[in-house]
Formats: C-alpha cells, sequence, structure tokens
C-alpha cells in the first residue's frame, strides 16, 4: 500500500470519520476545521461528537503520529496528494429548500493559491449536480495555474454506525472526469476494500462514475430511504384504523429480498441532519431542470403529516382534556447511537406540548448537551439515568421517541 498525505477540511461528524478511518488504514491525514475550540479539543484527545468506537481510533492515530489536527490549511494542503471537502451544506437560511453552497465554496477559494502541484480536489460534502464544476472554477479563477482534477465521493456513512459504516461500505462512489484520479482514489481506499473483502465477500464494491453522476447518487440514495419511511408510515396509520400488526405487515414485505426489510419501521416521520434538507434540495434541482418528482413531493408532506400526527397521537394517549399534564420523553436524538439533535422530531412535539402549557420532562443519554440549546427553555432535563423512574411517577405519560437500547 502506497502511504498518501492526505488533508480533511471540514471535521464535522463526516470529516472526523474520514479522516481517522484513513489514517487507521496507514496514511498521514490532517483534519482542518476552522472551529479553533473543536481543533483544541481534539488536540487534548477530546472528540467534541459522540459516536461509537471513534474515541478509541482518534487517540490512537493521533498518538502513532498518523492524524493531525490543524485550523490551519497552508502546511496541511500543500503537503496532500487528496483533500477532501466535508463541510456542512445545510438547508439555505432562506427557507426555499436549496443547499447552502457558502461554506463548499469558501473552501474553494481558500484552497485555491495553496495548489502549487497535481491534486485531487474531492466533494465529500453532499452536494447538488453542478457544484464540482463550480469548485473547479473558482479554483481557476483564483490560481490559474492551478494543476487539479475535481472528483466527487459522497459519503454514505450512518451516525451511530459511522466508523462500521466507513470501514465495511457497501459501496464507495467515485465521481471523476480522469483515470488518474479514479485510480488516485482507488489507490487510497485500497486498504479498506481489501480489508472489507476479506470478512464481506460481496461488499465494498468500488464503483467509478462521472462527477455529476455521482452527485447525483448520494442525493437519489437518500431520497429514496425517505420514500420507504414515509411509505411505511402511511401503512402502519392504515394499520391503526384496520387493526392490523404493522410490525409483521413489515417483517412479511422485508422478507421480499426485492423490498430487504431495512427502513420499514414506522415513527415519528424522518429527521436528521440528512433526508429532511437532502430530499429538499433534490427537489429544488428537479424543479430547475423542469422534471417533476411527484413521488418526492408527496413524501414531504406525508413526513409533515406524520409529524403533527404524533403529536395528536400523544395528546389523546396522555387524555389530555383542558389540563396541564407532564410528559416525559425518553429520547431527544434523531436516532439512537448518536447525539445528533438536527432536526430530530423531538423539535416538533416538544415545544408543541409546551406552548399549550403542558410540562415536559426529557433525558437522553448522549443529546442532552445539544438539546438543551435547542429545545423549548422550559423543558425540564434529568441527567441521571437514575432519575428516570421518579420522573416516570411524576408524568401522566411517557414518550419513547428515540429507540436507545436503554429505555
Ligand atoms: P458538520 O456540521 O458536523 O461539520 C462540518 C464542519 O465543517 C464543521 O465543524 C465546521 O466548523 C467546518 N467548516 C465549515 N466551513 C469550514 C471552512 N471554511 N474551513 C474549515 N472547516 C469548515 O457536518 P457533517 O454532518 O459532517 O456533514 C458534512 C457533509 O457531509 C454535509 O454535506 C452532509 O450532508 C454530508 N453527510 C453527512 C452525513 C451525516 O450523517 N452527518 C452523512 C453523509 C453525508
Amino acid at each position: 500500500m502506497k502511504k498518501e498525505n492526505i488533508a480533511i477540511i471540514g471535521t464535522g461528524y463526516v470529516g472526523l470519520v474520514t479522516g481517522v478511518c484513513f489514517s487507521q488504514a496507514g496514511h498521514n491525514v490532517t483534519c482542518i476545521d476552522k472551529d479553533q475550540a473543536k481543533i483544541n479539543k481534539l488536540k487534548k484527545g477530546i472528540v467534541p461528537i459522540y459516536e461509537p468506537g471513534l474515541d478509541e481510533m482518534v487517540k490512537k492515530n493521533f498518538k502513532e503520529k498518523r492524524l493531525f489536527f490543524s485550523t490551519r490549511l497552508e502546511k496541511a494542503v500543500a503537503n496532500a496528494k487528496v483533500v477532501f471537502v466535508a463541510v456542512g451544506t445545510p438547508s439555505s437560511r432562506r427557507g426555499d429548500g436549496y443547499a447552502d453552497l457558502s461554506y463548499v465554496y469558501e473552501v474553494a477559494k481558500e484552497i485555491a493559491p495553496l495548489i502549487n502541484n497535481y491534486k485531487v480536489i474531492v466533494n465529500k460534502s453532499t452536494v447538488p449536480v453542478g457544484t464540482a464544476d463550480e469548485v473547479k472554477r473558482i479554483i481557476l479563477e483564483k490560481n490559474p495555474k492551478a494543476v487539479f482534477d475535481m472528483a466527487s465521493n459522497p459519503e454514505f456513512l450512518k451516525e451511530g454506525a459511522a466508523i462500521e459504516d466507513f470501514m465495511k461500505p457497501d459501496r464507495i462512489v467515485v465521481g471523476a472526469s480522469t483515470n488518474k484520479a479514479h485510480k488516485l482514489l482507488k489507490d487510497i481506499y485500497e486498504p479498506i476494500i481489501s480489508e472489507a473483502k476479506k470478512e464481506l465477500k460481496d461488499k465494498a464494491a468500488f464503483f467509478t462514475t462521472d462527477i455529476k453522476s455521482a452527485e447525483l447518487i448520494k442525493y437519489a440514495s437518500n431520497s429514496f430511504l425517505a420514500v420507504k419511511i414515509s411509505f411505511i408510515n402511511e401503512i402502519s396509520n392504515l394499520c391503526e384504523q384496520l387493526k392490523a400488526n404493522i410490525d409483521d405487515v413489515a417483517k412479511g414485505m422485508g422478507l421480499d429480498k426485492r423490498i430487504a426489510p431495512y427502513f420499514l419501521k414506522p415513527g415519528p416521520g424522518y429527521g436528521g441532519s440528512c433526508f429532511p434538507k437532502d430530499v429538499s434540495a433534490l427537489l429544488r434541482i428537479a424543479q430547475e431542470n423542469e422534471t417533476a418528482l411527484r413521488i418526492l413531493e408527496s413524501v414531504v408532506e406525508v413526513n409533515i403529516a406524520q409529524k403533527a400526527r404524533m403529536i395528536k397521537k400523544i395528546k389523546t394517549g396522555a387524555k389530555v382534556n383542558r389540563k396541564a399534564k407532564t410528559f416525559l420523553f425518553l429520547g431527544l436524538t434523531f436516532k439512537p447511537e448518536t447525539d445528533d439533535m438536527r432536526d430530530s422530531s423531538a423539535i416538533t412535539i416538544i415545544p408543541a406540548l409546551i406552548e399549550k402549557g403542558h410540562k415536559v420532562i426529557a433525558h437522553d443519554p448522549k443529546g442532552i448537551k445539544e438539546a438543551k440549546k435547542i429545545l423549548p427553555k422550559e423543558t425540564i432535563f434529568i441527567d441521571k439515568e437514575e432519575e428516570i423512574y421518579s420522573a416516570s411517577k411524576k408524568a401522566q405519560a411517557v414518550v419513547l421517541l428515540t429507540e436507545w437500547d436503554l429505555y
């Protein structure tokens, strides 16, 4: 295996996991972030997010001097053969559903003067089709002599199982316009591909394509999963009316290999840092390109309705009439095994109850710190596991919102 120097710009859930896993695979990796506090913590071996297995791997690779952290781009980018961009691409603040690409373009401007020899600049952030072209244009505008290839390498990890997903991926998708870039990316992934293949023979397909197709694969994949979730939520609502058993219906469906059992669990609607924004962004891409994505339009409506349905259900279950009630919420993060609160259903449901004068006591094994920043100040947080039972005695209803094993 050839060791490469890799720079990762953006040290969040994706950037940090990518950096740690490449260093574990033997490469020299520098993770860069403009958030000084985050980098200071990482340099002290404190991992700023919760992700199973991440802590030990960060400490190990940092100690063995394959993994470095910095707020400065200069040295890391100049020395790197491959530069990954893994900054956030949230929904635009205008609320129109477009992806906000300002962080990606800012990075393009910052790295342009640092491209001193051939490099591959890789978008790992989830970005609309055409973003790589725009990044290339920005770089060349700032540094016409820069020699580089653009590539798109979307990330498919799931928070809560991010290390496992990165080290044993179902597939690695790489879009590039030259064989040289495809080969370089294949080479840096080689230790991961061969390790994964030992255990899971048919796994870890390295799939190469053009840049635009790679960019679209990510949005199309997340949107398809959102379709599956909304579909099973509606079937679940129908089961309630018919007094059929949704768990059995989902299991019976999932036994069909063409359908598969994944993402067939009914719940309060999808949330998290990716699905809502990615579905919206794909709808905008389609709209701009005058192509209807009618199924996806319905998915958004179904998801909003599902959250409203949950609020109604919780109120009905707790026999809310005019009297204010106390609710105990177990689980606040958008799914178990993460501290990520972005677009969690707790953010819709808890304020709706507090607004009507109800009391909410809330617990989460890892998400309390983030939840305190986001949920209404009237929310009563309990930090200790031992307090759950006494809190449940004060409550008229217990809402199990996130299926942490603890509960
Ligand atoms: P995040 O918000 O956790 O991390 C982004 C980081 O980038 C932040 O730490 C921020 O400070 C840093 N940053 C922003 N501008 C910077 C700059 N100019 N220089 C250096 N650092 C900068 O985001 P995330 O969840 O890791 O997501 C990153 C991308 O990956 C997004 O496009 C997202 O859609 C995609 N993605 C996320 C997941 C997931 O599960 N979180 C999975 C697959 C893909």
